[in-house]
């Protein structure tokens, strides 16, 4: 097994790393500080393709396979600073670019695909109702047929990009005998009648991702609306998740990398007692518990990532994947907090902002408890 890059990859990886490093840090703190989406920083990504990296070339995605796309977004996550871009980029690419590119008839494709791709268009998934999250599929939201529409009545919550976004992917109960074999997902363009974004809200970190409320008040739309099948809905929003663990997990790898980088300068410079804080072992101890959480971390993604093609059920290594991960940069955020002092802990140096980021991760795709269900599951537990 040889686990070095190709050459291609380490190319990929240069440039999306200079691309980010270059591109998108500049004003990162004050679009935390004002909950600012960067729209032409996102345009920008468009440009690189980066909200379609795997989706194929005919569609105008980048044409990576997933273990590609992993990497590349593993750069994003270590070039770029601002942690709700990289996260806006990754809600739009794996819950909703992602099902459309599996799933989608190829008018869908050919509709949607190329604008969301280039960043023209910008998606929200809908799945997480204020009464359903971790139970998702015990959703409320209905939607039924009359004559040749479907009508959507519901609420979803928690929805990143919600309040900016062109083009919703929306999970309905379309038949409730059936539980999750009863659900489908909806494509919902801005506009549609009926359908709106609501609530926006304020949150802890990842701030310049909008996330807000989506409200559906008779929504209509037609069967050409309809995402893999009536009563699909289960399957296509299964499949995201194991895209989004897997791969969104790869841009913590590349923030954790950054925050290695970070201590190790830091430990090395900064004196205490006359020598570099590093040379005591509880600062060095620290930073080589960071670097073993980082290279299990990347391990664990990059089999996810490439289990994501070879075979039908990649859900465990998944769930694998993200809860470790997850959990490795909640612990490394705060370890690298700590070493910086009482300079991580001031907003100009950026490192309380990660870890306010960092938190999330354990919540969304799926908190990590679910992971560890999802994981017994699949041992026959
Ligand atoms: C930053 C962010 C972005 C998000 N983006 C989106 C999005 O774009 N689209 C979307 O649809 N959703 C999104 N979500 C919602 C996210 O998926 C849910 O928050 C998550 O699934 C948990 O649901 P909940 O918040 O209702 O918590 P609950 O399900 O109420 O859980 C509360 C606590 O109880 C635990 N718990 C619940 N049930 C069990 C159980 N059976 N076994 C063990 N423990 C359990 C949970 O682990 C958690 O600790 C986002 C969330 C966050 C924080």
């Amino acid at each position: 097994m040889n686990l070095d890059l190709t050459p291609e990859q380490k190319l990929l990886q240069g440039e999306i790393t200079r691309f980010a490093r270059t591109e998108l840090n500049a004003g990162a703190r004050e679009r935390d500080r004002d909950q600012e989406f960067p729209r032409d920083l996102w345009a920008k990504c468009g440009e690189m393709r980066l909200q379609g990296l795997p989706v194929p070339e005919e569609y105008g995605g980048g044409g990576l396979d997933a273990l590609g796309t992993a990497i590349a977004l593993e750069a994003l996550g270590y070039g770029c600073e601002d942690g709700g871009l990289v996260f806006a980029i990754c809600a739009h690419l794996l819950a909703c670019v992602v099902p459309i590119w599996k799933h989608g008839t190829e008018e869908q494709r050919r509709r949607w695909l190329p604008r969301l791709c280039d960043g023209s268009l910008i998606a929200v998934n809908g799945m997480t109702e204020p009464d359903s999250g971790s139970d998702a599929f015990a959703m409320s939201t209905r939607a039924r047929r009359d004559g040749d529409v479907w009508v959507i009545n519901g609420a979803k919550t928690f929805s990143s990009n919600g309040p900016i976004a062109d083009l919703a992917l929306v999970y309905a109960v379309t038949n409730p005998d059936k539980g999750f074999g009863g659900i489908t997902a909806f494509i919902v363009e801005k506009g549609a009648d009926g359908f709106r974004a609501g609530q926006k809200f304020e949150k802890m970190g990842l701030r310049s991702c909008p996330i807000g409320e989506l409200v559906l008040e008779d929504a209509r739309v037609g069967d050409d609306a309809i995402l893999g099948g009536v009563d699909a809905g289960a399957t296509v929003f299964s499949q995201s998740m194991d895209w989004e663990r897997a791969c969104l997990g790869a841009t913590h790898v590349g923030t954790m990398q950054r925050l290695l980088e970070g201590a190790v300068k830091q430990a090395r410079t900064r004196k205490s007692g006359g020598q570099p804080i590093g040379k005591n072992q509880a600062v060095s101890h620290k930073i080589a518990d960071m670097k073993v959480r980082l290279e299990a971390s990347r391990l664990l993604t990059y089999q996810a990532a490439w289990r994501l093609e070879q075979t039908r059920a990649a859900a465990m290594d998944a769930s694998i994947a993200k809860l470790h991960v997850s959990d490795s940069l909640v612990a490394s955020a705060h370890d690298a907090v700590q070493i910086m002092g009482g300079y991580g802990f001031l907003v100009e140096q950026g490192v309380e902002r990660t870890l306010r980021d960092a938190v999330a991760s354990t919540i969304y795709s799926g908190t990590n408890e679910m992971q560890k269900s999802i994981i017994a599951r699949w041992l026959g537990l």
